[in-house]
């Protein structure tokens, strides 16, 4: 199997090449060729096998025999033994038939640990094998550095440097981060806030001299691995609820489109998906262009469910690219327009992502009142991003008799602002982490220039 760029224009890449790879050098992103396809007897065959035995399973192919089936069973088995529940990620019943799947039991709490426990030991096992080390910059406004670290701190080929803006972030998230005493592992905090450390990042993605030949690797969810490894809890929930005999539905609280965009992968691949519903806060870029055809860039609003806080929808492209039937040249020349301007997608394209997706919006005050209702209703306290996705699944369902999965991408106790603000007392963190606050920390506080960061990922990278 090969890995094709969504513009077109980029050298098709291995699997190695393309886990050690960021964005296409045309711009776009990675995708399969072509997708595997699992029969109604594989997937049956599937039911009641461990977390780990199915993440195996419809893994395999994309690797595609370049890493040798122990090894890769070994690297899934740790990175899911990881979490903190046996079923790695339980699902939950809440009515007749609506389900959660609890996607927040791996170590930062969080959807994104799924893709990044993994992710960590793919880079690493492939770095070993080339005998060659990278570095890790990324920033993060507060969520996503803890998942990318926690995926990484075990790694003997990679150190990993994290900007956060100083005293920006939330005590809860700074510590997820710096209380990680690893000795590849780098927090720094930037005088300045996330766009001055988010733009150092990018600079020096853009002009990597300063490492002197060494590689520089992204984590954020444009790569490809981030992507195979989220297509495995949607054929897990589907066979849980009956697949391949029984269609299921999904609402997926979503920003870059990574998450639900891994849902109409496993789709492809043979899951009976009646129905997609993408959730979003009040930053509405997916439900505009959905129900609008209004793909236009809007300012960013700061929300009650803040990893879902974006401006444009980085994996969009990824199911744009299939809409318009793997035209490269088509997706390049409408992300080229829609930089600069209001645009809207060709009706072909739009009326074939209608078939399958729904969207809905859900700004903060009903985030509140939903967080009320479904604790009343089923005893459960959401976090601020399931709620979009519970108050989705109900709003945009197309029947009642398919069971609809609601995405559960973040544990209450990570977003207690929220849930305080919705009148509970707040959630205590899960036992393993109650001692969060009294860990020792360890960060560096940096001037927000260029030339700071860059010395300092010189003199302290292994
Ligand atoms: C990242 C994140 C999301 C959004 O996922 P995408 O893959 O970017 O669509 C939703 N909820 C939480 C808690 C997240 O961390």
């Amino acid at each position: 199997m090969r890995y094709v760029s969504t513009r077109g224009q980029a050298p098709a890449l291995s699997f190695e090449e393309v886990v050690l790879t960021g964005l296409a050098n045309d711009g776009g992103l990675y995708v399969p060729e072509t997708l595997p396809h699992f029969s109604a007897e594989a997937l049956a065959d599937m039911a009641g096998l461990s977390y780990a035995e199915i993440a195996f399973r419809v893994m395999k192919p994309f690797v595609n025999g370049e890493i040798d089936d122990d090894t890769f069973r070994g690297l899934v088995t740790d990175a899911y033994a990881t979490f903190n529940h046996d079923a790695v990620l339980p699902l939950k019943q809440l009515d007749a038939n609506h389900f959660l799947l609890e996607q927040f039991h791996g170590p930062t709490l969080a959807f994104k640990d799924v893709a990044l426990q993994l992710l960590g030991r793919l880079l690493d096992h492939f770095l070993k094998k080339r005998n060659e080390r990278a570095v890790i910059m990324g920033a993060t406004s507060g969520d996503t550095g803890s998942a990318a670290i926690e995926g990484c701190r075990h790694c003997d080929n990679l150190d990993i440097f994290i900007l956060h803006p100083h005293n920006r972030v939330s005590e809860v998230q700074r510590r997820q981060m710096t209380t990680v005493l690893a000795n590849n592992v780098f927090n720094v905090a930037i005088e300045g806030n996330f766009d001055d450390a988010q733009a150092m990042v990018k600079q020096s993605f853009a002009n990597q001299d300063f490492l002197n030949g060494s590689r520089l690797v992204a984590v954020n969810s444009i790569n490809w691995a981030r992507i195979m490894a989220q297509i495995v809890y949607y054929v897990a929930a589907g066979v849980a609820l009956g697949a391949p005999h029984r269609e299921v539905s999904f609402s997926v609280p979503s920003a870059n489109f990574g998450n639900v965009f891994a849902g109409y992968m496993a789709y492809k691949m043979g899951l009976p998906v009646k129905q997609f519903i993408i959730a979003t806060n009040a930053n509405d870029i997916l439900h505009r262009t959905l129900t609008a055809n209004d793909f236009s860039k809007r300012e960013l609003a700061a929300t009650l469910a803040p990893s879902m806080d974006i401006v444009v929808s980085s994996n969009f492209e990824r199911l744009l690219f299939d809409a318009y039937e793997r035209d490269g040249h088509a997706v390049a020349a409408l992300l080229e327009r829609f930089q600069i301007e209001p645009t809207a997608l060709a009706e072909a394209p739009l009326a074939t992502l209608r078939e399958k997706f729904s969207s809905f919006s859900v700004d903060d005050a009903t985030i509140l009142e939903v967080i009320r209702e479904a604790h009343h209703r089923t005893g459960e306290i959401l976090d601020p991003h399931t709620a979009t996705g519970y108050r989705a699944a109900e709003r945009a369902r197309a029947d009642q008799s398919t069971p609809m999965v609601t995405l559960a991408t973040a544990h209450p106790a990570k977003f207690a602002e929220a849930v305080v603000k919705a009148g509970f007392q707040g959630v205590p963190l899960p036992t393993h982490m109650d001692d969060l606050l009294e860990r020792e920390e360890r960060y560096s506080v940096l001037p927000a220039t260029l030339e700071a960061v860059q010395q300092f990922v010189v003199d302290n990278r292994r």
